[in-house]
C-alpha cells in the first residue's frame, strides 16, 4: 500500500476508521445515489427547482412545482441535501401549465414557464416576503407572529404583472457557435448549467424584431462563410450577437461582437443587414478577444448609421448607446418608475439624489416633478446619454457626474448638497456600506430602494432600519416573466416623519 495516499476504502481494505467526507456524506444520507423515490414537493428555490422532502431528507428537483408528488431519481447525494431527476408526476400541481416553447426544458433562459402565471407573480412577492422575514428579520404584514406582537409590518403588495407577458424583452444577447454534427454556425442559448449552445430561431420571451435580427446576422453569418468564436481554442470570428430594438420607436441596433479587430467582408454584412433589415438604425462592431464569459470587450466602433437608438418610456426620449445599461422590458419598467416617483412623494421642491442611475431613467421621470436631481452612475458613456438625454427633453433641474456613487455622494455632502430624498437602484450585490452609511448620514426623509436582488434589498434594509428609518410598503414588479428574476422597490421613511404611513392602503395585503 502506498504510503499516505490511500484516503478511503476503494482498494477494499479497512482504512483505520478514516473515510472521505463525501463517503461520509452517502452513508449518512438516506437514499442512494440511482435510486428512485417518492417526494412531496414543498417549494421551489430561488433558481426555479422543486423542492421536495422525503424522510426528512431535501432533494431539488428541475421541473417539479410546489404540491406535487412525484417520482425521482436521485443523482448526486450530500449530507444534508441531494439532486434527483424527475422521472413521473403522481400527482400534478393545478398551477401546472404546458411551457408554450419547444426547448424550455434545455434552455437555460427561463425557469418557470411550466408554472401558471398568475402563481409566477404570486411566488415572486412571497420571494420577496421571505428574504425580508429570514434575512432582513423584519416584519411583514400579514406574516408569522408580526400581527401577533402588534407590530406595524411592512406592506408587502401583490406582484404587477403583465397582460401580456411574451415577447417582452428588447434586447437579445446571443451566442454564435458550431452545431457539432453538421458544423454550420448557429445562434442560441447556452443550455441550462453549460456552455452547450441550442441552435434557436424564436424565443417567446424576446420582441419579434430581435428574434429576426439574429435569424438574419446567422443567415449572412453562413453566406459568408464567417468562423464562429471556439471557447476551446480562443479560434474564430463571430462570438456574440446583440439585438436591441427601441421598442416605441421601432429603431433597431446590431452589435457584432468579434473575437478580431478587423471583421471580414464588413462591407458585405452591413449591405445585407441593411437589405434584410430595412427598420435598422446602428450596426456596431464591439471587439473582445479575451477569454472571459463576459459579453462586450472594451473596442466599440460604429460600422453604418447612429451610435444610438432612440427609444421613449412614458412620453420621455432616450438615446441608448450599445454599452449602456437600459431596462429589457420597457412595459414594466414604466410600471417600476412610476412607482418610483410615486414612493418619492415629491411636491416640485425638492432635492432628489439618483444612485446608480445609468443613462439617467428614473432622474428624468423624477425630475418632472422634482426641484433639482442629481445622478451617479459609474460607467462614464452612460453619464454622456444621461446628460444628453436631459437635454434631448428639454430637462434643465437635473445633472449627472460619472463615479461611484460610494464615493460620489459623501463628497457632495461635504459640497452642502443636500437631499429630501434619496432614490438607489444597484445593481444585484445591492448598495456599498459607505453609500448607506452617508444615507444615514444626509438624513433625507425618504428613501426609495429599487432592486433587482431581494436578498441584497433585505439586507440593505435592515441596515437602513437600525439606522433610522422604516420600510413603509415594496412592491414587487414583474420584470422578467418565466424566469425566476424578482425586481421589486421599496420606500423607507426616517422614523421621525411618520405620517407618510397614511399613504397605504391596506385593502392591498392579499397574495
Ligand atoms: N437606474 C438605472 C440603472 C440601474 S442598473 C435604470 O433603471 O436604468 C445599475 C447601474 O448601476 C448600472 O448602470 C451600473 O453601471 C451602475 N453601477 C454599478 N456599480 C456602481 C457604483 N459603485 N456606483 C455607481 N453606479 C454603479
Amino acid at each position: 500500500m502506498r504510503k499516505g495516499t490511500n484516503k478511503g476504502g476503494s482498494n477494499g481494505r479497512p482504512n483505520r476508521g478514516r473515510s472521505t467526507a463525501a463517503e461520509k456524506e452517502r452513508a449518512d444520507a438516506p437514499f442512494q445515489k440511482n435510486e428512485e423515490v417518492t417526494v412531496e414537493i414543498i417549494g421551489l428555490t430561488h433558481d426555479g427547482e422543486g423542492v421536495g422532502r422525503a424522510n426528512g431528507f431535501t432533494l431539488f428537483i428541475q421541473g417539479a412545482l410546489p404540491g406535487e408528488r412525484v417520482r425521482a431519481k436521485v443523482m448526486k447525494v450530500k449530507k444534508q441535501y441531494g439532486y434527483a431527476r424527475l422521472v413521473e408526476l403522481l400527482e400534478k400541481s393545478a398551477d401546472r401549465q404546458e411551457a408554450p416553447c419547444d426547448i424550455f426544458k434545455e434552455c437555460g433562459g427561463c425557469q418557470l414557464q411550466h408554472l401558471d402565471y398568475a402563481a409566477q407573480l404570486a411566488w415572486k412577492r412571497q420571494h420577496v416576503v421571505d428574504n425580508l422575514v429570514r434575512i432582513g428579520k423584519l416584519n411583514v404584514a400579514g406574516e408569522g407572529d408580526a400581527d401577533a406582537l402588534g407590530a406595524e409590518g411592512i406592506v408587502v403588495h401583490p406582484t404587477v404583472g403583465m397582460d401580456k407577458p411574451w415577447r417582452y424583452r428588447n434586447k437579445a444577447s446571443v451566442p454564435i457557435g458550431t452545431h457539432n454534427a453538421s458544423g454550420e454556425l448557429i445562434a442560441g442559448f447556452y443550455a441550462r448549467g453549460s456552455h452547450r449552445i441550442i441552435d434557436m430561431d424564436d424565443c417567446l420571451i424576446e420582441h419579434e424584431h430581435n428574434d429576426e435580427v439574429v435569424r438574419v446576422v446567422k443567415r449572412i453569418g453562413r453566406e459568408l462563410g464567417v468562423t464562429p468564436y471556439d471557447e476551446e481554442t480562443g479560434r474564430g470570428v463571430l462570438r456574440h450577437v446583440m439585438a436591441r430594438t427601441g421598442v416605441v420607436t421601432g429603431e433597431i441596433m446590431v452589435v457584432l461582437i468579434t473575437n478580431v479587430k478587423k471583421l471580414p467582408s464588413a462591407d458585405r454584412w452591413i449591405e445585407r443587414i441593411r437589405e434584410e433589415l430595412p427598420g435598422v438604425k446602428s450596426i456596431v462592431q464591439n471587439v473582445n478577444s479575451r477569454e472571459t464569459n463576459v459579453i462586450f470587450g472594451d473596442e466599440t466602433r460604429t460600422l453604418w448609421g447612429s451610435d444610438v437608438i432612440y427609444d421613449e418610456l412614458d412620453g420621455i426620449r432616450f438615446a441608448i448607446s450599445a454599452r449602456s445599461f437600459y431596462q429589457v422590458n420597457p412595459v414594466q419598467t414604466v410600471e417600476l418608475y412610476r412607482r418610483a416617483v410615486e414612493y418619492a412623494g415629491l411636491t416640485g421642491n425638492e432635492d432628489v439624489i439618483d444612485a446608480y442611475c445609468g443613462i439617467g431613467t428614473i432622474s428624468l421621470f423624477l425630475a418632472r416633478k422634482a426641484g433639482r436631481v442629481y445622478g451617479v452612475e459609474i460607467v462614464p458613456e452612460a453619464i454622456e446619454d444621461a446628460a444628453r438625454n436631459a437635454e434631448l427633453n428639454g430637462i434643465e433641474n437635473a445633472s449627472f457626474e460619472a463615479g461611484p456613487a460610494e464615493v460620489v455622494i459623501p463628497r457632495w455632502r461635504e459640497e452642502g448638497i443636500t437631499a429630501d430624498v434619496i432614490v438607489v437602484d444597484p445593481p444585484r450585490k445591492g448598495c456599498d456600506p459607505a453609500l448607506l452609511d452617508t444615507i444615514l448620514k444626509m438624513q433625507p426623509k425618504r428613501v426609495v430602494y429599487v432592486s433587482c436582488n431581494p436578498s441584497t434589498l433585505a439586507r440593505d434594509l435592515r441596515v437602513l432600519e437600525d439606522g433610522g428609518y422604516k420600510t413603509v410598503e415594496v412592491t414587487p414588479v414583474d420584470m422578467f416573466p418565466h424566469t425566476t428574476h424578482v425586481e421589486s422597490v421599496a420606500l423607507l421613511v426616517r422614523r421621525d416623519n411618520v405620517s407618510v404611513d397614511l399613504i397605504i392602503d391596506p385593502q392591498v395585503i392579499t397574495t
